[in-house]
């Protein structure tokens, strides 16, 4: 007999940084039933949990969408690979576990452009909401929520870090202790989302908090195909669930509200493959469109990136660390003290700097690693004695899209990121970089100086620069834009996530973003997770909690409205 539909109040497609978010809030309220639907497997792959194991997810397409994008026209027609995760804590499972909110000033930006309640003082206390700062409340820190963030102790440090940033230091940047308080600018560490060990993702903090929930229901390995669309109304998704060899189509109906967790390339995918987005692009496809919302898939915007890596010497690196004995030392320590090499992210310590002196805030970011390699004879690369400072711009002009090609939903989609489209993104990447030869040529590594590997230092002129850049940058792996919020032609989604036109249906990942955040998305995807769930509940009628300090903020805020329309009455 064929399963009965089931019903719920939510449904939530994608269990990523911001669907797990979601799921953990919206199911706290016990007489709401939330579905939660995740196109991966579970999260028991160990190379998700120990953090070095992302070298090895990035490639791994049991876990990973495996993205690329169409050859690049301003980088000599390259393919560059877009990881995403697909599994349970989606891309949170397999990124660099360094946790950065971005500039004050990019949401401050978010709400200049008409989007209300997105200012930094407002999404500032849903950051510090979702947050279990290890040491401690602050100002700008929460203590007690799901998601575990905390500083590199002193005991982990690598006397390379520390060297990295007392050069970058010399080179005239602050020491910065905190990327995430009240100045983004300078050189220090990075707070991880690490513990004891162990990747902290969406799945193992939010998820796993709230999964024996009796109202939550998860389903892995259920791929969402469509949204159900009746009378301009989402009532809820149709999915396939893998059963052997064969693919069971399934339906769950919802009585509340349908919301897009599946990230910057899934998100605008679904809404096209339901009828939502360019007429002309669905009808040649045969898609029956039920709203023409022309910015699905648009408004792409990325993080590229470019490694300087520089030889090194008299100092450890990961080339001594995984040496066989040392790696086997290292092996043991992480077995037995959960420390050592395979405990490493991505980057424990990095730079947020201005690459021109017109800049106000910081425009590059730097990711510092302990490891390089050096192309042997034949060209294979090889680990080599040295250190990587990968660099990115973090407020790219260029913009892309993200389009179905099929009406197949197995089908991965065009993805154009459109990198080095403009002068100004050239010429920040190409200054940014030089940067990073300043930081490397300071005093703090005249003892321990070999030669630079890449670019080389042949290579000197802008056009030799930008040359490299084409040849060699990738993309840090911080997509996000494609279902922009706001009122204007190609809004996707209102400033309450609603997406225009269609009843019911909300979009609530790093998709929304209408400018991409000056840093890692990881944690601002948790943040709009979160603060959707409030927009929900209270658009439901819920009487909820907002987090600590909102309410001060929306009194003053009904206050001053208030004040101004009664100004405008007696008038
Ligand atoms: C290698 C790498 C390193 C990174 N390092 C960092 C870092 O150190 N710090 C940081 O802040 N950010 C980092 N990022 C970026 C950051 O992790 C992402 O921006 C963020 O996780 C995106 O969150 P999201 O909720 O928008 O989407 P995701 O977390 O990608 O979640 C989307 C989920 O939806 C699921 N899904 C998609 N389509 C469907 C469907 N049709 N049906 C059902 N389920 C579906 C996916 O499988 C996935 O689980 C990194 C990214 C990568 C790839």
């Amino acid at each position: 007999m064929p399963d009965t539909p089931q019903e719920y109040d939510y449904i939530i497609v994608g269990a990523g940084s911001a669907g797990c978010a979601l799921a953990y809030r919206l199911s706290r309220e016990a007489s709401r039933r939330v579905l939660l639907l995740e196109a991966g497997p579970r999260d028991y792959n160990p190379m998700i949990h120990i953090p070095l194991g992302f070298a090895f997810t990035m490639k791994n397409a049991a876990v990973n969408w495996c993205y690329e994008t169409d050859p690049e026209p301003n980088m000599n027609g390259r393919k560059l690979a877009w990881p995403r995760g697909k599994v349970l804590g989606g891309t949170s499972s397999i990124n660099g576990m360094v946790y950065i909110r971005g500039h004050r000033e990019d949401y401050d930006h978010w709400s200049s452009l008409g989007n209300t309640g997105w200012s930094y003082e407002e999404v500032l206390p849903y950051f510090k909401r979702s947050e279990h700062k290890a040491e401690g409340a602050g100002e700008y820190h929460g203590y007690g929520g799901p998601l575990w963030v905390q500083e590199v102790a002193n005991k982990d440090k690598l006397e390379l870090a520390d060297l990295f940033i007392q050069a970058a230091v010399q080179s005239g940047l602050p020491y910065n202790e905190d990327f995430n308080g009240a100045d983004q600018e300078g050189a220090g560490y990075y707070q991880l989302n690490i513990r004891n060990g162990l990747r902290q993702s969406s799945a193992r903090t939010f998820l796993k908090q709230c999964e024996k929930r009796p109202n939550l229901t998860l389903e892995t390995g259920a791929l969402t195909h469509r949204v159900l669309i009746e009378d301009g109304r989402a009532v809820g998704v149709e999915y396939g669930m893998k059963k052997g060899r064969d693919c069971e189509s399934k339906r769950a109906y919802s009585r509340g509200e349908v919301i897009l967790c599946g990230g910057v390339v899934n998100s605008p995918q679904l809404l096209e493959l339901s009828g939502v987005g360019n007429r002309e692009q669905l009808e040649a496809l045969g898609i029956k469109v039920h709203r023409e919302l022309p910015g699905v898939g648009e408004n792409l915007q990325d993080h590229l990136t470019i490694n300087v890596l520089q030889g090194l010497h008299g100092v450890n690196t990961f080339y001594e660390e995984t040496k066989p004995l040392t790696m086997l030392q290292n092996l043991l320590k992480f077995l037995f003290q959960r420390r050592g090499l395979l405990t490493h992210p991505a980057a424990q310590a990095g730079v947020f700097f201005r690459s021109s002196a017109q800049e106000t805030r910081p425009d590059a970011q730097i990711h510092f690693a302990p490891a390089a390699s050096e192309a042997d004879p034949r060209g294979n690369l090889k680990t080599a004695p040295g250190t990587t400072a990968t660099v990115c711009h973090l407020r790219p002009e260029s913009r892309g899209s993200v389009h179905i090609r099929s009406a197949d939903p197995a089908s991965h989609p065009n993805i154009r990121a459109n990198y080095l489209a403009t002068e100004v993104d050239r010429r920040t990447m190409v200054a940014a970089l030089r940067k990073v030869r300043e930081i490397f040529a300071s005093p703090a590594l005249d003892k321990y100086r070999g030669v630079e590997f890449k670019p080389g230092l042949e290579k000197q002129t802008d056009e030799e620069i930008l040359e490299y850049i084409r040849s060699e940058a990738e993309s840090v792996y911080h997509p996000t834009g494609t279902c922009k919020m706001g009122s204007d032609d190609m809004a996707v989604v209102d400033e309450r996530l609603r997406v225009h036109g269609i009843e019911s249906l909300r979009v609530a990942d790093a998709s929304i973003m209408p400018t991409i955040t000056s840093g890692n998305t990881h944690a601002p995807a948790v943040m709009i997770g979160e603060k959707c769930a409030d927009m929900l509940l209270q658009d439901a009628g819920i009487k909820i909690s907002l987090p600590e300090g909102l309410e001060r903020i929306s009194r003053a805020r009904k206050k001053t409205q208030h004040r101004k329309t009664g100004a405008v009455a007696t008038r």
